[in-house]
């Protein structure tokens, strides 16, 4: 039978409808069983959202489970840094691997034993060849490869000679484990591919235990069946690897079978038997993985950003990483809701960043409550405002939620409003504050500019305004009516802030398709951060917990600052995006 699937019916995707075939055949019981298996090498970035939520997902929908794999088989680029990221991430998404965190590292005692058990099944041998003989010897996409003049060793010299790797007497690269499989297979994978090689290199687990190291190929699929892992989600370009994973599986499963084979280690072999992972094996299979317009999604070039200082750090707020985003001020909830709606699909596409952003507001516009905030301050003073008066003006803090309530904001004779909302000479559409006329200050008062004060070189310093006491609270009895609402906070009980606006890590949709030589770093926005420090908000601000989002009216979404906010002290908010909606604008464009 085969385990691939058949075109895919409307409705669920194809990952879906292989497990309701599975559970219906009877496969593994009524098990579904997943895992995300990252390797601790980068942070997570929303490319893995999209495996986690997806093998969490769907655990959660089947009622099964999902296991937390750090799968750390390569000792040079792992790190506990990492780690510990990895699962802050994973739990911040909202899923749960309760008590099912694994490390590959701790199998490599099981993949020794299945190493030796292969040798003993004549399916693999000990290659002193060069990795450039390796590589010459194995042929090309067009050409079958030749056997190694050591594919022959006999069983007790194989044996040998990977003990003696293992016990260190051979230094990195003298020779590797390979397996012994086709060198004219159509699939160069299969040409004999490496199992284990030598690195004598320090683990961040297990220390200097083991000077050897299994191949990926090799330690995955032996790692998902030790862990009764049912169904092996990964991403495209294993594609080629599948039949390796195949044939790892079913050559143990065959070795299984003959007792003979392990007359030096009955326990070992009673193990196997009683294991569920190897009565029902698990099996592979692939999707498409996410790219999004705009940025990089490969820890290779993120880790790049990072160590040449183009960005501030992992969960710089411009990084397409989990941890930016959370700094950036993105919720789980828009992250998730991301995820399910760009879908599983077997073919590689590019999804535009809009989308996500999209996600972003819809929960933020439902949730966020909204402030008053002067990101470019324009000092005001109101010249019949009496000068001992004070008004306080109660502001609902969802325009559309009564349930999340109120704050007071205080008034006063000096206001600042932001200065792209004053032009002297406004242009037809321009609905703001001008010379001369009337608008309403958000929930306060209707004002009219009389003055305009400027400085030696020209430049607005102050205006001055008269207001109508008659349309406290924002409105008017005669029903007079103006065009123009701005925000503004009152000059005495203002609190300062830096504020952080973020553009495009990039200036091009694709760095990836880096073209003339050059590479995707010569695509850096250099004006993708602009940091104002003279911003003025409205003092409930002022003991916000770092993290909190919220809107500014007008000006979009913030969030307060993970890493530099302080409550009371210094506030640091991030503008976590605009309220500009691009993706409807995309979606317009797609039917058109
Ligand atoms: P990168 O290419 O960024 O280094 P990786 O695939 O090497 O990523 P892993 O830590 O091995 O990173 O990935 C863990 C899991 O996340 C794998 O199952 C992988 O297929 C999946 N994954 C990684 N990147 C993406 C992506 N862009 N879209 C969907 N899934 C991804
Ligand atoms: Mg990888």
């Amino acid at each position: 039978m085969s385990n691939q699937p058949e075109a895919p019916a409307k409705g669920k995707d194809f990952i879906r409808q292989i497990i309701d075939r599975d559970l219906e055949d009877g496969k593994y019981g009524n098990r579904v069983h997943t895992r995300f298996p990252p390797e601790p090498n980068g942070y997570l970035h929303i490319g893995h959202a999209k495996s986690i939520c997806l093998n969490f997902g769907v655990a959660a929908e089947y009622g099964g489970k999902c296991n937390l794999r750090l799968d750390d088989t390569n000792p040079v680029k792992e790190d506990t840094e990492y780690v510990d990221s990895i699962r802050e991430d994973v739990r911040w998404l909202g899923f749960d691997w309760e008590d099912r965190q694994f490390f590959a590292s701790d199998y490599y005692q099981f993949f020794y034993d299945v190493a030796e058990l292969f040798i003993r099944m004549g399916r693999a041998y000990v290659d002193n060849l060069s990795a450039d003989e390796i590589r010459e010897y194995r042929g090309t996409l067009k050409s079958p490869g030749k056997n190694s003049p050591y594919r022959d060793r006999s069983v007790e010299e194989n044996l040998e000679l990977f003990r003696s790797m293992r016990d260190g007497k051979f230094e990195d690269g003298t020779c590797v484990l390979r397996a012994k499989i086709d060198m004219a297979s159509p699939n160069v994978v299969l040409r004999d591919p490496a199992l284990y090689r030598i690195k004598h290199a320090h683990h961040h687990r297990t220390g200097d235990t083991w000077c050897i190291y299994p191949m990926y190929d090799f330690a995955h699929c032996l790692s998902d069946a030790f862990e009764n892992v049912t169904h092996s989600i990964c991403t495209l370009e294993f594609e080629n690897n599948r039949p390796l994973y195949d044939w790892v599986l079913d050559t143990l499963l065959e070795g299984i079978k003959d007792e003979t084979l392990f007359a030096d280690c009955p326990e070992f072999l009673a193990e196997l038997k009683a294991h569920p992972g190897f009565a029902a094996r698990p099996y592979q299979y692939e999707f498409a993985r996410l790219n999004i317009t705009g940025t990089v999604l490969s820890k290779r070039k993120l880790i790049q950003l990072v160590q040449e200082g183009h960005v501030s750090g992992w969960d710089d707020p411009r990084m397409p990483t989990i941890c930016g985003f959370r700094r950036r001020g993105y919720t789980p909830e828009s992250i998730r809701d991301f995820c399910e709606r760009i879908g599983v699909a077997k073919a590689d596409s590019t999804v535009e960043s809009a989308l996500l952003e999209h996600c972003l507001r819809q929960d933020l516009n439902e949730r966020a409550p909204r402030y008053l905030g002067v990101l470019n301050p324009l000092k005001v003073v109101i010249e019949n405002y009496p000068e001992d008066q004070e008004d306080v003006f109660e502001m609902p803090l969802h325009p559309e939620d009564e349930s999340m309530g109120t704050r007071k904001v205080p008034f006063g004779k000096e206001i600042y409003i932001e200065r792209d909302d004053f032009m002297e000479d406004p242009p037809k559409k321009f609905f703001r504050m001008g010379p001369g006329r009337e608008v309403r200050l958000r929930f306060a008062y209707y004002v009219t500019c009389t003055d305009v004060i400027k400085d030696e070189n020209g430049e607005v310093v102050e205006l001055r305004c008269t207001y109508d006491p008659e349309t406290k609270g924002g409105w008017s009895k005669d029903g007079r009516k103006v065009k123009g609402t701005m925000h503004w906070v009152s000059a005495k009980h203002a609190i300062p802030a830096e504020i952080r606006l973020f553009d495009k890590l990039f200036t091009v949709d694709n760095p990836n398709a880096a073209k003339d030589g050059k590479t995707f770093i010569d695509y850096i926005n250099p004006d993708s951060l602009n940091v104002l420090t003279h911003c003025l908000v409205e003092p409930a601000l002022a003991e916000m917990q770092p993290g909190t989002n919220f809107q500014f009216e007008r000006t979009g979404y913030f969030c307060t600052d993970l890493r530099d906010h302080t409550p009371g002290e210094k506030l640091v908010f991030n503008r976590t995006a605009t309220l500009r909606d691009s993706w409807a604008k995309i979606q317009k464009q797609m039917k058109k």
